[in-house]
């Protein structure tokens, strides 16, 4: 992508209404715009991230044997009245009428829908396990929506539904989602905690919330420090295989959010070891047995005949809140430090003479070359000051950055800089594509 042909609609100002760094640093990077109160355009650079943080997801619930589909935003109130939550959920959800009158409400969440979906077409055990899930916009009126994407009205999750023959198989199903969550944040490079949580108003015994440690975190937490260490299972884990050890392996230390937080065993760390600090919940997943197929009459008969309510729980991850939360955990005084796998532009090229025929010819053929090898590449090619173009490349945070003057080239030389440590090296083009690709 060539600079002059985007749309980066760069903010100089710090926005007065942006209260975290992610907030701030989302909007001066041009990646969202506020159309209402928790409501948000995704501008291309914005979109671009969400896009790459989506694709990890749905590449590790695919892994994890969860089969994408697509559920509409919009949903009817008939649906929730058979679980009994159109009443219970209250002001948080957007309900709406259609022209016959008719009383609809654009979805917080889809546990009603999916079970309407598998209640239709699945009767027997044999057609267990199954998981399906999609990335879907949710609505949520949120009392105090705030901290931009953090917590908005309109957001994008991904939420996976898994149904199982008895309580056994769902915790089989439980732990493969526990597992291919860890994987999911560590790809983002984030270090994203299960800590035992409060099931909510979705109701159920087993629960863990995704958290990431941040200053800025609405919620307040506690866990065993060893965690943030723990080793990541690795892409080849078998999801066929039985994955309660590595469960238990996270789960044997110390890990819990304010609501489920128990003096006692925090007190019986060692104290160099206790962690109590804000984290962003980034997920959650919970076994809620039987609460939805009940009241709706979801149900499959198993190897002996009888028919029994199918075994459900739901795992969310919260796609868009994830933008705002790895900005949170990699940013510096510059702006944005975007990890590899999430960047918008993994390079970004600088022309520090645009109109100059070597420069020009020089960026021109780096830019072909690193996007042939298959990197997403952003040229500065608009005439300005040296200092604006390093401050905007900065601020928008791209993993790499070659420097491309006439002084250099002159001896045959760019300059390569990494984001996150700022070294700056310089070499030859040729070195430079080799470095990056
Ligand atoms: P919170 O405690 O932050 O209100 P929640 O517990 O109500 O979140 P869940 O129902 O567990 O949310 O939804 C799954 C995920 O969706 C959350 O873990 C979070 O990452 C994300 N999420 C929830 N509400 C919002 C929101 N208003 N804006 C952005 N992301 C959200
Ligand atoms: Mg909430
Ligand atoms: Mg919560
Ligand atoms: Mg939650």
């Amino acid at each position: 992508m060539r600079l002059s042909r985007y749309f980066l609609p760069i903010l100089k100002e710090n926005p007065k209404e942006a209260e975290i760094v992610s907030h701030r640093l989302m909007l001066r990077a041009g990646m969202i715009r506020q159309q209402s109160a928790g409501i948000y355009s995704w501008l291309p650079l914005g979109l671009k991230v969400l896009s790459k943080i989506g694709n990890i997801v749905r590449e590790e619930q695919n892994r994890a044997g969860a089969l994408e589909l697509l559920m509409p935003t919009i949903q009817s109130a008939d649906l929730w009245r058979e679980s009994g939550r159109y009443d219970d959920y209250g002001k948080e959800m957007l309900r709406i009428e259609d022209r016959h009158e008719r009383e609809m409400l654009y979805g917080p969440t889809n546990e009603e829908m999916v079970t309407e979906i598998f209640r239709s077409y699945v009767r027997s055990y044999r057609d267990l396990p199954l998981n399906l899930y999609h990335i879907q916009w949710k609505f949520r009126d949120e009392v105090r929506p705030r901290f931009g994407v953090m917590r908005g009205r309109e957001f994008l999750m991904k939420d996976a539904y898994s149904f199982d023959v008895d309580q056994e198989a769902a915790r089989a199903a439980y732990n493969r989602m526990f597992v291919a969550y860890l994987r999911t944040y560590a790809r983002m490079g984030l270090k994203a905690i299960p800590m035992k949580a409060d099931s909510g108003p979705i109701g159920g015994d087993m629960s863990h919330e995704f958290i990431i440690l941040a200053s800025t975190g609405e919620s307040q937490v506690f866990c065993h420090r060893d965690l943030l260490e723990m080793p990541i299972p690795p892409e080849d884990t078998d999801f066929q295989s039985d994955l309660s050890g590595t469960v238990k392996a996270w789960t044997s230390f110390y890990a819990a959010t304010e609501e489920k937080h128990d003096e006692a065993a925090f007190a019986a760390i060692p104290e160099d070891k206790r962690v109590a600090a804000r984290g962003i919940e980034v997920g959650h997943i919970f076994y809620f047995g039987t609460k939805y197929s009940e009241p709706m009459g979801a149900k499959v008969a198993g190897p002996d005949g009888v028919e029994k309510p199918v075994h459900m729980g739901s795992y969310g991850v919260g796609v868009s809140r994830l933008v705002a939360g790895i900005i949170e955990a990699s940013h510096d005084e510059a702006g944005i430090v975007w990890p590899d796998q999430v960047a918008p532009f993994n390079v970004g090229i600088i022309n520090m003479k645009v109109g100059d025929a070597a420069v020009d010819g020089a960026c021109n053929e780096l830019y072909q070359r690193l996007t042939k090898s298959g990197l997403d590449v952003l040229l500065d090619d608009v005439d300005g000051r040296a200092g604006g173009k390093f401050a905007t490349m900065d601020l928008i945070g791209l993993p790499w950055q070659i420097i491309v003057g006439p002084k250099g080239l002159a001896e045959g030389k760019v300059e390569v800089k990494r984001r996150a440590t700022g070294e700056r090296e310089l070499m030859t083009p040729d070195a430079a594509v080799a470095k990056l690709i």
